[in-house]
């Protein structure tokens, strides 16, 4: 058996490798790009271009690629090979550090909302060294950020890079005001839990809504759903297994910490969780891992879902951020420390994530802004939309004593003021779990829930950095001017829990007491639909925010508000689409099919018994046939509304038509259809139904 510790990395240029094959001198300056951020010398960046491809060649790779995230969600790619003509006809494989430092995809097709003209033509990639080479299949892959010539930010790296800078800087103010010498930077790291579907390749080619949409449109409730929760960690089918332990493998290779695996709620939903790491390298990975998913369920005749809502009637997938800040010397800022003073420090640390996340409510809800998201966010499902945070008994124990500065139970007698020998120890409780908060503490880090199964987590984490950033430097500010450290911090963390307690729930955030609570008396926002919260990325404290912290430009901000509307209307567009088609061309055909040979059986009965009244087959009969003509009305509204929607210039204006106008019809078309497909014998119906796809893999 090969053991993993053989194979683990072996397709990465990783620090071992570089250490192995680079000059101490070359190594050196590396080292300090990837964590001090120096500049890159060409002839460094020359000598690290020919071991990275002398290691790529001799792993079997034949080409090489920048690797990018464009704003469509997905990663792209545009290979070259390393081969070079020699002068006696021979070839000859080359691959120089200015090749590696900066590429130029011919990416004019890319959504840049307006920030490139196409005539511009191109962007440019530029490497990202704090994200690890790898090898997959037989290209070189150098993780890059995406930029246009004007330096405007064609990508999600680049904004995620800033937010990171940002926290780093505003967090070490606030450590050297504890007199933490030592920490250079704060890092924020992250271990993305990610949800996903499989359904057999079979079934999945015959369902159009599968393959042009990544959901399904069309589907009645099997007898069978996830009411016994059965499926929750049960044991594992072998053929899932099998495509667990080849998963594994293959992100081992490239470097992915995968760790845990076990079904989720849901038949035929599963989760994978890696080990965490730094956020710019967890995002590259979850996006990697996306890719590897489906290719490795392909070669087992599987398809891996990642839609955020595949399935009507059983949970959604979503994508759990668990979310820390900590510094390059390894202090864990989340987490409760040993002494009073410490405790200080995370309490500051604490209450900054909780002013961030009450003032930035809406950032962090656009943030997950997707189609196939609202289906999770909007409706009576986990997470909903609105944003509260959970942080457990014994926090919000601390908390309120600190806020009503009156004795803490949980401590013996403890006045609680922050001052250094009165503030008690206080134990970090992991035991109690809130599954149903979109944020929520677990000891040491956040666990931010609301993140769809398909989208990156860039986005979710550049809120949260660039948010905790500003807050960071708001208190900095207060305490780098303060006489009396100490009574400032009290003062300041009282403030915070006063002014931002509206933003802490315990309780169950699936209760619709609670969404009436949060917004009629808590004043918290709820935005339930993408084109609802998108157009709040220009509202001025947000603009003003986010380039205080040079994450965004104004400029990148409204192209980004306009590609993520023109995505969503997009998306629901191509699945009205898909469902007239399907309706007109398979699921009305097969009921008219169905009903004649009804009609035919009657007819046949009755010539034989001419006395039969036929009752079954005339109340088939009249059911479909009404259910027909709904559908026949439904599809041509639909179908008129499409065309409406296509008419609309605006953005803003098209998003809300398809929200008021084209979801809502598309779910009217749905259940004449789901109601028909209960009646209809199922040799009849056109595509494999719910029982089959939730309970086909073996
Ligand atoms: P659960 O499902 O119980 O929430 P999992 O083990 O499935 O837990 O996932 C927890 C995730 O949180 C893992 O990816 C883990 O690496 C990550 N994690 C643990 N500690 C930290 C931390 N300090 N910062 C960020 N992520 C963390
Ligand atoms: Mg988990």
């Amino acid at each position: 058996m090969e053991k993993v510790s053989d194979y683990f990395g072996s397709m990465v240029f990783d620090d071992r490798i570089m250490r192995a094959r680079l000059s101490g001198k070359v190594y050196e300056s590396l080292s300090k790009t990837i964590t001090e951020g120096k500049t890159l010398d060409i002839s460094v960046a020359n000598a690290v271009a020919e071991a990275m491809k002398n290691w790529a060649v001799e792993n079997g790779a034949t080409h090489f690629t920048h690797w990018f995230q464009p704003l469509t969600g997905i990663t792209a790619e545009k290979h070259d090979s390393f081969i070079s003509k020699s002068p006696d006809g021979a070839v000859i494989m080359e691959f120089s550090g200015k090749e590696l430092i900066q590429g130029e995809p011919d990416a004019s097709s890319f959504p840049s909302g307006g920030l490139r003209a196409t005539f511009e033509a191109r962007g440019y990639t530029a490497w990202d060294p704090t994200s690890y080479a790898f090898i997959k299949g037989k290209t070189l892959y150098i993780p890059t950020a995406f930029c246009s010539y004007g330096g405007q930010v064609l990508d999600k790296k680049t904004p995620l890079l800033r937010s990171m800078e940002a926290l780093s800087r505003e967090a070490i103010r606030i450590l050297r005001l504890f007199g933490r010498t030592e920490a250079k930077r704060v890092v924020s790291s992250v271990g993305p839990e990610q949800e996903y579907f499989l359904v057999t390749r079979e079934m999945y080619d015959k369902r159009p809504d599968l393959r042009f949409t990544g959901r399904t449109l069309f589907g009645a409730r099997p007898p069978k759903g996830q009411e016994l929760d059965d499926h929750y960690f049960g044991a594992i089918k072998p053929a899932v297994a099998a495509f667990m332990e080849d998963l594994n493998k293959e992100l081992w290779k490239v470097g992915i910490l995968a760790k845990t695996e076990h079904n989720e709620v849901a038949p035929a939903q599963h989760e994978l969780a890696p080990i965490y790491t730094t956020t710019n390298v967890a995002t590259d990975h979850n996006q990697l891992t996306m890719d590897i998913m489906k290719s490795v369920a392909a070669k087992h005749g599987l398809v891996c879902l990642l839609h955020e809502k595949p399935f009507a009637g059983v949970n959604g997938s979503g994508k759990h951020n668990n979310w820390s800040i900590s510094t390059d010397d390894g202090h864990n800022l989340l987490s409760p420390g040993d002494t009073p003073y410490e405790n200080a420090q995370f309490l500051l640390f604490l209450c900054a994530v909780i002013k961030a996340v009450d003032d930035y409510q809406d950032l962090l809800r656009i943030s997950v802004a997707t189609a196939g998201n609202d289906h999770r966010l909007g409706a009576n499902e986990a997470p909903p939309a609105v944003i509260s945070i959970f942080l457990g008994d014994e926090l919000n124990g601390i908390l309120e004593a600190l806020e009503e500065e009156k004795e803490y139970l949980g401590v013996k007698k403890t006045v609680m003021k922050l001052g250094v020998d009165v503030l008690p120890r206080f134990n970090r409780d992991t035991t109690d779990r809130n599954r149903t908060s979109p944020f929520a503490f677990t000891g040491n880090k956040f666990e931010f829930r609301m993140v769809g199964s398909s989208d990156s987590i860039a986005c979710a984490n550049i809120m949260l950095n660039s948010s905790v950033a500003d807050t960071l430097r708001i208190y900095a500010d207060t305490l780098e001017k303060a006489d009396d450290f100490e009574a400032t911090l009290h003062t300041l963390i009282v403030e915070t829990i006063k002014a931002h307690k509206r933003i802490i729930f315990n309780g169950n955030g699936y209760d619709d007491a609670w969404i009436h609570e949060a917004t009629e008396k808590r004043g918290l926002m709820n935005y339930r639909t993408t084109a609802d919260c998108i157009p709040h990325l220009m509202d001025e404290k947000n603009v003003e925010m986010l380039t205080r912290m040079k994450v965004y430009t104004p400029e990148e901000l409204r192209s980004r508000r306009d590609i993520i509307l023109e995505n969503y209307t997009k998306t629901i567009l191509i699945e009205a689409n898909t469902m007239v088609d399907m309706a007109r061309t398979q699921i009305a055909p097969a009921i008219e099919d169905y009903l004649s040979s009804v009609a035919k059986a009657a007819k046949a009965k009755m010539a034989v018994v001419p006395t039969l009244k036929c009752g079954y087959e005339k109340k088939i009969i009249e059911d479909l046939s009404l259910l027909l003509d709904e559908i026949t009305t439904k599809l041509d509204s639909l179908e008129a509304e499409i065309v409406t929607v296509r008419g609309v210039e605006d953005i803003i204006k098209q998003s809300e038509l398809v929200r008021d106008v084209l979801i809502p019809l598309m779910s009217e078309l749905r259940l004449p259809c789901d109601k028909a497909e209960m009646l209809t014998e199922r040799s009849y119906w056109p595509f494999p139904v719910y029982a089959d796809l939730l309970f086909g893999v073996k």
